[in-house]
């Protein structure tokens, strides 16, 4: 006759709803696993959501390749093939480092991999940020490093940031410590250097100081509601160490500096004038030192180990990225006509027309969506008499704003 399994500790029997595990020589139930854990960590019980949530990230990461990684961004994202690499290893080892750290040996230490997105605006930094955290169900702060001071100052202090954050996992510190951190525009609070406008933030050092702390990991106390800190709201600790920090910005000028050193290398024989796609393929060579020369401090570039470099957006990546994600602003109209009876489409010479308008405008691919609001206003108006018709945008549409052809 096989014996009873019973739990060592409490003397419960096995059980479905508390199943007792067996090791070599004892055995223990759930109910004594959990409870321990809460005696051990000082935490709230293993079966509460925070915890669940973390094993759902855990689960994420350990199914998900930094290949998988990246074809999920290239659901979403159109070209930027570097940097949705980049940002699927980093991200892939980030939390690798956090949830598997039992097996790593103690002499070795791993150092967190933030990343630092180089491109234009409207090329696509934020949407990767949004994407990868929306994927992995992570909480995301985002940030406009001109908008922040060093502490003390009217402004916002970069503390607030991880009240955002805090807010952003619904209260839920454990959430907050493990999620992701857009900070953009840090090109804007570099320093003053010898060959850069003189007009630069001069605090701007100071806020590059303030970043680095929370970026090395230290124990920020925040007001839970935001704010001003305020004597009579109770401080929440929120540990910065396991956060992921993902900072952009366009660092105009970058070429510049790339270029004068790649000149310097040279020493003058055989140099060729760089066109323009030359000259923007030299901010892909880019190297930490030429960053402190753009006046970001030498200890915060050492914080964001990975530097990937996005491209101005071209007029077919326009068209590409009207028409192919997901979540495509093509495909959400067509979706919306079709809820009326409505068949959608656009001519091949509409879309370019549309892209070379985004192009005029310098805000990459962020001017698509206001343009094609503007084309399809009218039309969404009259959208109920079209019932049961093909609408066609055609060219005459978006440039001279005619009537779109209906069938
Ligand atoms: P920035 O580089 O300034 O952070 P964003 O990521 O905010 O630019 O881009 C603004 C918008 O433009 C996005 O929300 C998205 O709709 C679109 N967009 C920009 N780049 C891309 C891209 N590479 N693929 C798809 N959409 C993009």
């Amino acid at each position: 006759m096989s014996k009873e399994i019973i739990c060592d500790f409490c003397g419960s029997k096995d059980s479905e709803t508390n199943p007792v595990i067996a090791g070599d020589n004892a055995f223990i139930c759930k109910a004594c696993v959990t409870a321990a854990h809460e005696i051990m960590t000082g935490s709230a019980p293993l079966n509460d959501d925070s915890d669940t949530e973390e094993v759902s990230i855990k689960e994420q990461i350990k199914l998900r390749t930094p290949a998988q990684i990246k074809e999920i961004l290239d659901d979403y994202i159109i070209g930027q093939n570097k940097a949705k690499k980049v940002l699927s290893v980093a991200v892939y080892n980030h939390y690798k480092r956090i949830f598997r750290k039992d097996e790593i040996d103690d002499d070795t230490e791993i150092n967190k991999s933030n990343v630092l997105l180089i491109g234009p605006t409207g090329s696509g930094k934020t949407l990767l940020a949004q994407t990868i955290a929306k994927y992995l169900d992570v909480p995301l702060a985002i940030a406009d490093a001109t908008s922040l001071t060093e502490a003390g100052y009217v402004g916002d202090d970069v503390e607030n940031v991880i009240t955002r954050l805090l807010q952003s996992a619904n209260g839920d510190v454990k959430k907050a410590e493990t999620g992701i951190i857009f900070i953009d525009e840090v090109d804007k609070v570099a320093r003053m250097s010898e060959n850069r406008s003189i007009t630069r933030d001069v605090s701007g050092e100071g806020v590059q100081q303030a970043l680095l702390k929370i970026v090395e990991g230290s124990v920020v106390n925040v007001p839970p509601k935001g704010g001003r800190k305020h004597p009579g709201q109770d401080a929440v600790q929120v540990d910065t160490t396991n956060i992921l920090f993902i900072c952009g910005g366009a660092f105009d000028g970058l070429e510049e500096i790339v270029k004068k050193k790649q000149g310097a290398n040279v020493l003058g024989f055989n140099q060729k004038k760089t066109g323009a796609k030359e000259e923007k393929d030299l901010i892909s060579n880019v190297e930490a030192h030429d960053l402190v020369k753009y006046g970001l401090i030498p200890e915060l570039i050492g914080r964001l180990h990975m530097i990937a470099t996005l491209n101005e957006i071209s007029e077919d990546d326009m068209i590409h990225i009207l028409t192919e994600p997901k979540n495509a602003l093509i495909k959400q109209y067509i979706k919306l006509f079709e809820l009326d009876n409505v068949k959608l489409q656009f001519d091949k010479a509409a879309l370019k027309e549309v892209a070379k308008l985004a192009i005029e405008r310098k805000t990459g691919a962020r001017g698509l969506r206001s343009i094609l609001e503007d084309i399809m206003l009218d039309i969404m108006y009259d959208l109920p008499l079209y019932e049961n018709k093909t609408v066609t945008i055609t060219k005459d549409v978006v440039t001279n704003k005619k009537e779109p052809k209906i069938a």
